[in-house]
């Protein structure tokens, strides 16, 4: 995945609402050349060679703004990681701490991407969905250590 480091901020321009933030960050995927496909969990597709972001369609409009936002942190954040983080990715980085560490600059984008879209974004329902989530990534780094 050949991307520009970091967010153009003019890419991203302001809106008011949910679904103008939806259609703003389907913009910026286009830029990337990134598709935005359903799917049945939220995810940057592992096995496409071209970037692909599956999104569930069960989900409030809100949170599928929020997951757009954390997978396109996942692309955008690829640029500024140490070779030993990308190799390990090849490596499979299930479980390890650079797969947490890979979690949090991608929620770390999806701030900067909220804020840019719309300070509101970054309200206190999405800051608790985050830390659910990094709760989670957390839960099962802890199994694993435990497993191994
Ligand atoms: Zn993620």
């Amino acid at each position: 995945m050949e991307l520009r480091r970091g967010i153009n901020a003019s890419l991203v321009v302001k809106v008011r609402t949910i679904k103008a933030g939806l259609i703003q960050l389907h913009r910026l995927a286009d830029l990337y050349n990134i598709a935005i496909l359903p799917g049945r969990v939220n995810e940057l597709d592992p096995t496409t060679d071209e970037p692909v972001i599956r999104i569930r369609t069960n989900q409030s409009q809100r949170k599928k703004l929020w997951n757009i936002a954390h997978e396109l942190g996942h692309i955008l954040a690829i640029n500024d990681y140490p070779a030993e983080l990308l190799e390990s990715f090849n490596a499979s980085a299930s479980g390890t701490f650079w797969e947490l560490e890979d979690e949090l600059q991608a929620w770390s984008y999806a701030d900067i991407l909220l804020r840019q879209l719309n300070p509101k974004f970054y309200s206190r329902e999405y800051i608790k969905y985050k830390h659910q989530c990094l709760r989670t990534y957390y839960r099962q780094h802890i199994n694993k250590e435990k497993e191994g």
